[in-house]
């Protein structure tokens, strides 16, 4: 019982923390397939909005350097091995765009096509990513695309908390140095991810969030449009908003 209640309370320290470096001033534990309590144990083990903030003392992407181009940031990090999947990786997938890019959009991490050439979005997914930019009057040269994770997990396995912990400092940076007007996350992982939830994909659709005061529309990874055609309708209605809305900023 004593190995059991330690991983436990490891598990959820992990979870916490991840939580609190992806931006939340509260965590929830439990509940999701993905929560890291569940996946060991296979039922929810704890199940309550706990307050993180007095448990910690700073979220460690708050303390995390600032860089004056993506350039810069791109050398400083591009050698990074702060998680186990620097040592697996082929190439670091730092981001491909418009440095002053209005919209921004963020998937989980990279595939096979993605680690080979060292850019997001390449392959079928990223041919059907041009087709939607296309269909809202933008191009790969106009937007910023990027990744919660600039390194291939294997297998294409889901990113695991601690991966998403370590590399999220990065996103973040590029983030605040792009100033996007508009963030797009493509799928389930990167909309729970800049979200900080477990609520699942299609309740989060159809509306607008915020990621830091920037406007977040949210849809499938072109992936998932890959195995499951019928969600195309779907896409189109949310890329539709998100062109609106862009043209309202304007
Ligand atoms: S996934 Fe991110 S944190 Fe892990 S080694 Fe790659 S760049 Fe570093």
């Amino acid at each position: 019982m004593k190995d059991n209640n330690g991983s436990l309370s490891d598990l959820i320290r992990r979870a916490l923390a991840s939580q609190i470096d992806l931006g939340l001033g509260e965590a929830i534990v439990g509940r999701t397939r993905s929560s890291a309590a569940e996946m060991s144990f296979g039922q929810p083990q704890v199940s309550k909005v706990v307050s993180v903030v007095d448990l910690f003392d700073k979220p460690a992407a708050q303390s995390a350097p600032q860089f004056p181009s993506l350039t810069a940031h791109r050398e400083a990090v591009c050698n990074c091995q702060l998680c186990p999947l620097g040592q697996t990786r082929n190439k670091f997938v730092y981001g491909v765009g418009h440095d002053r890019a209005e919209v921004m959009f963020i998937g989980e991490a990279p595939g096979a096509e993605e680690d080979r050439l060292g850019e997001p979005f390449v392959g079928r997914a990223g041919q059907l990513l041009d087709k939607i930019l296309a269909a809202i009057q933008l191009s790969r040269q106009q937007v910023y695309i990027a990744n919660i994770l600039k390194c291939r997990p294997p297998g294409n396995r889901d990113p695991i908390p601690d991966e998403m912990n370590k590399c999220f400092p990065y996103l973040k940076e590029q983030i605040r140095i792009i100033r996007p007007k508009i963030i797009c996350a493509l799928g389930r992982v990167a909309a729970q991810a800049l979200l900080g939830t477990s609520t699942p994909l299609g309740k989060l659709r159809k509306r607008w969030h915020e990621y830091e005061g920037v406007p977040m529309i949210i849809t499938y990874h072109p992936a998932a449009l890959l195995r499951f055609p019928a969600y195309k309708k779907d896409t189109w209605e949310d890329v539709q908003m998100l062109r609106a809305r862009l043209d309202e900023l304007k």
